[in-house]
């Protein structure tokens, strides 16, 4: 017997719950609905859009590549290949461990983690000499690092799990901020510590300042890969261009995904120690679409705007302006908590405040009605993500509306 399907009226599965509003045009960090309607953009497409809606010269390295060339699979060359592993060599080689890097290049950020995850498990075979199909890998309680089957068997959100198992194994979770279980969870048969700078989907987690050093110390003490998802903490957002870098440690290897795009194609990539990624020999592991010619001109044209450091520092310097005003929502009990890093912010909404939303949901329907986008992470908590190119006046804009958000319907 089958169930007819709930007539909705969408031909869209129903694993989004977005908030009424559809999206025509953008420019920079503001978004026009069909209706004409404006709106100030402060999730940034989860911080794939880092650079702002259609950022010019992003625009044109994908417009000129639309005249060239835009697939060719890995069966053959194509001149922008090598260009781009050598470009992101250059960015992020010189903040981890070793002297020598290698690029493997995907497409979305949860096939980065599969590929991080299995060149992890193969060189924990290969060189560290962990016994066949033994291999573990140390996460985190409340990580998000994709979608995948493999990925939500170590998701610690029932949501996320629940009805989809039978779940990959090995994999041993520990609290998230907790050097000393962190380092009592690391066995011979650890491959890897995989772990977020800071918990983004979470509600922006910032861990104690000197958890990812302990993380690298046991790594080190036990031989074993540190892996930073960087895949939403990366390419700017943070104030840096790792999150790791705020934290002043080198990973052996990086996920990175989302800005990586530039908001326009899913492009992702593992970066990480030559000896590592050098287990992935040809045949056993690979993508149709990774390192595509679109994609790689998209990724060189990204790499381009974050090589000078400015937008890392600008991130820097509006965060701290954002921190400022947050806090005095903070002092003036409208937010229980905010957590910022660089130009990235969680805010935990009072729920006892007088007119104040009830919900992180109802906080973002509020915001929409003001002309400005955000989304609700988990219950009370909201994130603040906005393109690190926003002008400073819209950002205070945006600030005064989510002000006046939590204080009135
Ligand atoms: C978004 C995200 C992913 C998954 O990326 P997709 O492109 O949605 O597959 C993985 N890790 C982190 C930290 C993320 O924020």
């Amino acid at each position: 017997m089958t169930t007819p399907p709930a007539v909705t009226g969408s031909a869209l599965a129903p694993n989004y719950h977005p908030l009424p509003v559809t999206l025509a045009t953008g420019e920079g960090s503001w978004v026009t609905d069909t209706a004409g309607r404006r709106y100030l953009d402060l999730l940034a497409g989860y911080s794939a859009l880092n650079f702002g809606h259609r950022h010019p010269a992003l625009v044109a390295a994908a417009q000129a590549q639309l005249d060239r060339l835009t697939l060719t699979s890995r069966a053959f060359d194509h001149e922008l290949l090598e260009p781009f592993a050598q470009a992101l060599v250059g960015l992020v080689g010189p903040l981890l461990t070793g002297t020598s890097h290698l690029v493997l290049p995907m497409n979305t950020g949860a096939e980065a983690v599969e590929t991080a995850l299995k060149a992890a498990r193969k060189w924990g075979y290969e060189v560290r000499g962990v016994p066949a199909d033994r291999a573990t890998v140390v996460v985190a309680e409340g990580n998000f690092h994709g979608r995948t089957t493999t990925i939500v068997s170590f998701s610690s959100d029932p949501d996320a799990r629940r009805g989809f198992g039978p779940f990959t194994p090995g994999f041993v979770t520990v609290p998230y901020g907790d050097a000393r279980r962190l380092a009592a969870a690391v066995d011979e048969t650890t491959v890897a510590v995989l772990l977020e700078p800071v918990q983004g989907e979470q509600g922006v987690v910032v861990p104690p300042l000197d958890y990812l050093a302990a993380a690298r110390r046991v790594c080190d003490d036990a031989g074993v890969l540190l892996v930073a998802d960087e895949i939403q903490s990366g390419l700017g957002r943070s104030g840096a261009t790792l999150a790791s870098e705020r934290f002043d440690v080198r990973p052996d290897v990086v996920t990175l995904g989302k800005a990586l795009g530039g908001g326009i194609l899913p492009v992702s990539a593992v970066v990480g120690r030559a000896d590592v990624l050098e287990v992935l020999t040809a045949g056993t592991h690979g993508s149709t679409f990774g390192g595509n010619p679109l994609a790689c001109a998209v990724g060189l044209a990204v790499i381009d705007l974050l090589t000078p450091g400015t937008l890392q520092a600008r991130a820097r310097a509006l965060g701290e302006r954002v921190g400022d005003r947050l806090d005095v929502l903070v002092d003036d009990g409208l937010l229980t908590d905010v957590r910022t890093i660089g130009l990235w912010a969680g805010v935990d909404i009072a729920p006892s405040s007088p007119g104040g939303p009830a919900s992180g949901r109802e906080l973002c329907e509020r915001l929409l009605r003001r002309g400005v986008l955000a989304k609700d992470t988990h219950g009370g908590t909201n994130r603040l993500a906005p393109p690190l190119t926003i002008d400073p006046a819209d950002l205070d804009t945006g600030l005064d509306r989510l002000a006046d958000a939590l204080t009135g319907p």
